[in-house]
């Protein structure tokens, strides 16, 4: 199969490589260092967001697949193939694993922006992102200490720090690479063995990224990649009773289902969920800045992020402007393939998701909301959408509270900084949130005050693999990247010896 797109990306001998790779058949899911079809025999498709032509077909893991794959995950696990190398040499694996993603940057970009949509050099960029994670975790591996405490000089007390055993990986499809090496780099890091379910709607750059790790000869089932359907191979792998750890990205609804399901053997669970990220200008910010990253912050991949700042708080004497000024350049977003290289804005991931940003556009309206600007498809052939804003929102209405996951902005007026921070804190969700002010002592005050597990200053959406991501409230369950990470994927054993 092949992908029809006419348009040609920047990068022409990715490109090249990426379309014999999707070329060369079916994909299949690697179990136990082999590469296999499902049990069934079931295989499905998936398809290029900006022109809905099919790219590939993909094996289709279900719970057989699963059982399979737990078996052979655990056996790695067992044998201490993984857990029991030397720190030394498991690091220089995940440093090769950096090496064969950036030499393999390009393909791996215009592969992840053919299945889900974003811009090619977004998707450069987030390649990029998933090698630094990747070194990032390898300078861990020799790092991961226990401790010794003080007790009296008859005992000897003592922490050791070991792998939580085999860890289920299931990952949303909007950023699917950076997800997938923000989860395989600690839990690899860290002894553990994987197995790792990507989104069904974009599953093409984690199977090209297990190959390349196949390729550098872990032991068999340290890493196994098994994509599928969420009801079918995410329930399996969320109530598996052999599975010791769950991470998972994802929506709230389906963070709960995960929570339950993972009870009935007490997994350790960690839980990347959805957010409604508060964006908040006061009057002495730097505006110029503040109006810039305010409209990247809803339109990066096309909404479908799940820090994106999809409410704007403006302070009240500024929110005719600041809205006139973000409408204004929001209109003149170029949206077209993602695989030119200007394009600032690719489509939707599915035409459901897109029916789904619509339908609140409408909501929007019919709640009384200002449009200022967008609020359309884009042509009849892929799932564009304009950016679109939203002025004079209410705190309470739908467009406010639930998340889009789509190029929709939502600016709320406040009146001083206490009613912004009750505004921005009414929200079941807490992953993200900004500040943009001149006032130092109000920048850190504001940040100790927003209930979120990030909070940016005079910036938006900057990451680094030393920062960790997580929610307060509905908006997850633990934190994942940085040092956070190292404790989510190990469990600690306390020793006491009597001498
Ligand atoms: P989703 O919850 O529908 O699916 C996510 C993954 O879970 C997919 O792999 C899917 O197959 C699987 N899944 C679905 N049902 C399941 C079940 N019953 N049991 C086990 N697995 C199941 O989410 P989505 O719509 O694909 O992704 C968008 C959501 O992800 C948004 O809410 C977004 O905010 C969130 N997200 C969060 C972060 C973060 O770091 N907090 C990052 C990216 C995306």
């Amino acid at each position: 199969m092949s992908s029809s797109s006419g348009a040609q990306s920047p990068f022409s001998a990715g490109h090249r490589r990426a379309l014999d790779w999707l070329n060369s058949g079916p994909k299949r899911l690697l179990i136990g260092g082999e590469w296999v079809d499902a049990v069934s025999g079931r295989r499905f498709t998936t398809s290029d967001p900006a022109t809905e032509q099919i790219l590939a077909e993909v094996a289709e893991a279900d719970s057989a697949d699963i059982d399979r794959a737990v078996i052979a995950a655990r056996k790695a696990f067992e044998s201490s193939t993984w857990s029991g190398i030397s720190p030394h040499t498991r690091a220089r694996y995940l440093l090769r694993i950096a090496d064969t993603i950036e030499q393999h940057a390009e393909e791996l970009a215009v592969l992840e922006t053919l299945d889900m949509g974003s811009p090619v050099a977004a998707s450069l960029g987030r390649v990029g992102a998933a090698a630094d994670l990747f070194r990032y975790y390898a300078g861990w591996v020799t790092k991961i200490h226990g401790t010794t405490s003080p007790t009296d000089d008859s005992r000897f007390i003592y922490m050791l720090r070991e792998p939580m055993g085999v860890c289920a990986l299931i990952n949303a499809w909007n950023v699917p690479i950076v997800m997938a090496a923000s989860k395989l780099g600690p839990a690899l890091a860290c002894g553990n063995t994987a197995i790792l379910k990507p989104a069904e709607q974009a599953p093409l750059s984690t199977v090209r990224l297990a190959e390349l790790i196949h390729e550098l000869g872990l032991p068999p089932g340290v890493v196994n990649v098994v994509p599928g359907f969420g009801a079918t191979a995410g329930a399996a792998m969320s109530a598996h009773p052999d599975i010791d750890k769950i991470a998972f990205t994802g929506s709230t609804g389906v963070g709960k289902q995960i929570l339950q399901a993972s009870a009935g053997n007490m997994k350790k669970v960690t839980l990347e969920l959805g957010g409604k990220s508060p964006n908040i200008i006061f009057p002495d910010a730097d505006l110029d800045r503040a109006v810039d990253a305010a409209v990247i912050a809803f339109c990066r991949n096309s909404g479908q992020i799940c820090s994106a700042g999809t409410r704007l708080f403006v302070h009240e004497s500024l929110h005719d402007e600041i809205a006139q000024r973000i409408s204004a350049i929001a209109s003149q977003y170029r949206i077209g393939s993602p695989l030119r290289q200007d394009t600032q804005m690719g489509p939707l991931v599915s035409q459901r998701q897109m029916e789904r940003v619509l339908s609140y556009v409408d909501s929007g309206k019919s709640d009384g909301a200002r449009l200022n600007t967008g609020g359309q498809r884009v042509g009849d052939v892929g799932y564009f959408v304009q950016p679109t804003v939203f002025s004079n929102v209410s705190n309470d209405m739908r467009i406010a509270q639930e998340e889009i996951f789509g190029p929709v902005l939502s600016i709320i007026p406040f009146r001083d900084e206490e009613d912004a921070v009750l505004k921005g804190n009414d929200t079941l969700y807490g992953l993200a949130a900004a500040v943009w002010t001149r006032d130092i002592g109000r920048a850190h005050r504001i940040a100790r005050a927003l209930k979120s597990g990030r909070v940016w200053i005079n910036t938006y959406a900057e990451t680094d693999a030393v920062m960790s991501i997580g929610g307060y409230k509905q908006s997850g369950y633990g934190r994942e990247m940085g040092a956070e990470s190292i404790e989510a994927y190990t469990q600690t054993k306390s020793v006491l010896m009597r001498l």
